[in-house]
């Protein structure tokens, strides 16, 4: 981590960030989300433990395996997803033994990881943070969601932010009318000619 991660980390706190980074285009095309987060929150992987950076266009190749995560439901998809996240952590095994967590991964158990925050890059510390968070990665209901992935805070959560529970609500409040708006007006001329 370097110190701007770190001033990232204590302006929006960590899960602001997953959510932020899991929502960053998950395919190839337009990078310019991925510069501006970088922007915000520094670099995924610090550059001084001799790593290249990671280039704003290749920021979609991770954004796709958080979102496998996030979406994981059977054992198979599990599965699959935590040889990513673990593919992430095992990266680590070129640098020093310092700066090298090793761990295993597996969303199928409940196995519970410990890593030195202090010394981890952002991306580690972004996959970590998805690990803790594994049962309560929500995806908003409101079709259209700008930025559906959000970390739930209660169980039963449906969308990722009150504006789109708001929305949703405003829609079904109109929906219902359009649907017996008719039936209403029948009623009132019925009523009106029987004065
Ligand atoms: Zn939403």
């Amino acid at each position: 981590m370097d110190k701007k991660n770190a001033r990232a980390l204590s302006t929006f706190g960590i899960e602001n960030l997953l959510t932020r980074f899991v929502n960053l285009p998950a395919e190839p095309g337009d990078s310019g989300p991925a510069q501006q987060f970088r922007d915000l929150a520094g670099e995924l992987i610090d550059t001084h433990l001799g790593c290249d950076r990671v280039p704003a266009d290749r920021y979609c190749h991770f954004v796709a395996i958080f979102r496998r995560v996030w979406k994981a439901r059977t054992i198979a998809q599990k599965k699959e997803a935590s040889k990513r996240i673990e593919a992430i952590f095992n990266r680590l095994a070129a640098l020093p033994a310092i700066d090298r967590p090793a761990l295993a991964v597996d969303f199928t158990s409940e196995l519970v990881i410990s890593i030195r925050f202090a010394t981890a890059p952002l991306l580690d510390i972004l996959a970590m943070t998805l690990i803790q968070h594994r049962n309560e990665l929500g995806l908003c209901e409101r079709r259209h969601c700008p930025a559906p992935y959000y970390v739930k805070s209660h169980p039963r959560q449906k969308y990722c932010s009150h504006d789109c529970a708001n929305l949703i609500r405003e829609e079904s409040k109109s929906r219902w009318w359009a649907d017996n708006r008719e039936h209403f007006m029948q009623k009132w001329r019925r009523e009106r000619k029987g004065r």
